[in-house]
């Protein structure tokens, strides 16, 4: 039987698993280095002829599996396991670029890769231009002869904006550019942006792939053209995930579909109870008609995945005294876990900003947001009522 061909939440139990000796479960190979059985098998595996294991940087069986299984929940040729999201967007990036060479990314993007793209990238000589999200004139504009890489996310955060991948993916293909969308807001359930034609898709495994708020996580996921050259930047540099956290990614992946279908639901109900609150001003989540790209949302989506970001009718103070009148919820940034989480992007994320920098990005006092767990939604509603009963 195909795995591949399976449904996703067969994938997710099923797809790339290494039993071993009868084991049910793919085992923790905890291994740094591997054994060859005599030179002859050296020679072999030098020569290409026989795959083997040699060393951990190159490879580990426990990552192979977990690996697997996420390229076939993708649909993906390719996926390499990082130790976390960041090690993948910086792998990526210094893969395929060199001296010389531009990228454009979306101004929305995470705050560590613009601040890695704005703030390092260009002592290596590579060029920078940040375009607003949205705006595709300007991304086309922004294209220069020199251009190797446009840089997308979709879902954003905070706010939840969309990125119309069918046409990133036609102005990459029109320009002869490499598209890469980080996809971790969405994730593979929710939508899968190889399909549309984008060459690679990252993701923060942190986050809803392994899914327990347990571990650090990072995948590319590409196809064999791009795949290469970012295994062999690996292969130089490490950022490899150790073999236990492999264990808890493919561990947690069996439930993926199971977690994302209740995130989905949770989230949905809860953005649908906020807009009618009477204390919020204003809440995003694309799956609500007032977002701005819904209509894209659902053309390109399954379902929205498990981030609602509001408003609330309120100053600093009252925002701050809200977040500390929360029971259930636990004030912590991340997404995707079992125990719902919120944090106040002012604070939390862009403490370094003076008031009117971040006010001039679109960060508000009163902006929260909430990466929805687990939990019976009515819970987490009922939470949320008794804290915004004080403002
Ligand atoms: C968390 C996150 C990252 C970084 O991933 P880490 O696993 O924390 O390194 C990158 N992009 C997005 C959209 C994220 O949410």
């Amino acid at each position: 039987m195909d795995i591949s061909k399976s449904g996703e939440s067969t994938i997710a139990v099923h797809g790339g698993e290494r039993r071993w000796r009868g084991s049910v479960t793919t085992p923790i190979v905890q291994s740094s280095t591997f054994v060859f059985q005599n030179m002859e098998e050296v020679a072999l595996y030098t020569a290409g002829k026989k795959s083997h294991y040699e060393y951990g940087r190159y490879g580990n069986p426990t990552q192979e599996a977990a690996e697997k299984k996420l390229a076939m929940l993708e649909g993906a040729e390719c996926c390499l396991l990082f130790d976390c999201g960041m090690s993948a967007v910086s792998a990526t990036v210094f893969a395929l670029m060199k001296m010389g060479d531009h990228i454009i990314l979306t101004d929305d993007a995470y705050k560590q890769t613009l601040n890695f793209a704005e703030n390092f990238l260009p002592r290596f000589g590579i060029e920078v231009t940040v375009v607003p999200m949205g705006d595709y004139e300007k991304m086309e504009a922004a294209i220069r002869k020199n251009t190797v890489m446009l840089f997308s996310e979709s879902p954003t955060n905070p706010y939840l904006n969309i990125a119309d991948l069918a046409r990133i993916s036609e102005l990459g293909r029109k320009h002869k550019i490499t598209t890469v969308i980080d996809s971790t807001f969405g994730g593979p359930y929710n939508q899968k942006p190889l399909k549309t034609g984008i060459d690679i898709v990252i993701h923060s495994g942190t986050k809803f792939l392994a899914g327990h708020n347990d571990i650090l996580s990072g995948a590319v996921m590409t196809s064999r053209k791009f795949f290469g050259r970012i295994k062999d930047f690996q292969k130089m540099t490490g950022g490899v995930p150790d073999p236990n956290s492999c264990f808890l990614l493919l561990r947690g992946l069996k439930t993926y579909s199971l977690r994302m279908e209740r995130q989905n639901q949770t989230a949905l109900e809860v953005a649908q109870r906020l807009e009618k609150h009477p204390k919020i001003k204003r809440v995003y989540y694309p799956a609500l008609p007032s977002h701005r790209q819904h209509k894209l949302a659902k053309e390109q989506m399954r379902g929205f995945g498990g981030v609602v970001t509001f408003d609330v009718k309120g100053n600093l103070e009252q925002t701050l005294k809200f977040l500390d009148t929360l029971k259930l919820c636990l004030i912590a940034p991340s997404l995707g876990g079992p125990e719902s989480l919120i944090t106040h992007p002012a604070t939390v994320t862009y403490y370094a900003m003076t008031r009117d920098e971040r006010i001039a990005i679109g960060i508000t006092d009163e902006l929260v947001r909430l990466a929805v767990g687990f939990e019976d939604v009515e819970d987490i509603i009922a939470d949320l009522d008794q804290a915004l009963a004080v403002i």
